[in-house]
């Protein structure tokens, strides 16, 4: 899968993305990364690619020609190529549209910086408008290597098999139960008992009893939604009747 990153600071991109994981992917030529500087599409010979606003307010707004120059340069022959735009205004990301995202052969990718983007050039060639969150940042350089990160995990080949991603939170609509490692005894906590059994049914009823937990503590609303059978209708319901109990 090919990124192409279109941004102010191509140095932030390029570093957090070639390290770890997706550093390895590039080198095993699983990912590319291909980062454009707006600012070598500027105006003038100051490099200015950014303005006052019409209508007044506080900061400025990137210019559309410089983001429409470093575009049209970056795209090739062929039909228009999928682009996010990351913004606080835009769906929030999860789990399934990084799913839905690796499954493109390429992604652009736009980053905005001070008060935003000139809307006109996002009309033309943003076909998504992607947030990480209800919190605003100084720049899109962070929301893309987050994006980026999530959406390269679900590359075939990135993740080796030990690190497989099944498992984890969001994939199931869960999230994941509690994990445990080397020593065994931390601060006079042991690792819980059944963990060391080797049995591996038991090993995943308790597991997944600990993810329906862990989900019901913190984020009830997944299990809506979640895929749940007889079974795990019972432990939530034990969990209910504890905390009555308890009252
Ligand atoms: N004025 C904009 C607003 O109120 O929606 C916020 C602009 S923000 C200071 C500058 C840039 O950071 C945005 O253009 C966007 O690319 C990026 N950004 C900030 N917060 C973000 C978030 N939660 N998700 C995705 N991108 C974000």
């Amino acid at each position: 899968m090919r990124f192409t990153v279109l941004t102010l600071f191509p140095e932030l991109i390029e570093q957090g993305f070639s390290a770890s994981i997706t550093g390895r992917a590039m080198e095993k030529g699983l990912l590319e990364l291909r980062c454009i500087n707006i600012r070598d599409f500027a105006s003038d010979r100051y490099g200015h690619v950014d303005d006052y606003p019409y209508g007044g307010g506080a900061g400025m707004v990137m210019q559309a020609p410089p983001i429409y120059r470093a575009y049209e340069a970056a795209v090739r022959e062929g039909p228009r190529p999928r682009l996010v735009y990351l913004t606080p205004q835009g769906e929030v990301f999860t789990q399934k549209k990084a799913i839905e995202l690796a499954q493109e052969e390429e992604l652009y990718i736009l980053c905005g910086h001070y008060e935003g983007v000139d809307e006109r050039v996002l009309e033309e060639i943003a076909t998504d408008r992607i947030s990480i969150g209800d919190y605003v940042l100084t720049g899109g350089e962070l929301p893309a290597l987050v994006l980026m990160d999530a959406v390269s995990r679900m590359v075939p080949g990135v993740l080796s098999n030990e690190e497989s991603g099944e498992d984890e939170s969001f994939m199931n609509g869960l999230l994941e139960y509690p994990q445990y490692t080397r020593p065994e005894v931390f601060m006079g906590r042991p690792v819980p008992e059944i963990l060391k059994s080797g049995h591996h049914a038991n090993i995943a009823r308790w597991r997944r009893n600990e993810s329906l937990r862990r989900t019901k503590e913190v984020r009830p609303e997944l299990l809506e939604k979640a895929e749940l059978d007889k079974t795990d209708r019972k432990f939530l319901q034990s969990l209910e009747s504890d905390i009555e109990e308890k009252n």
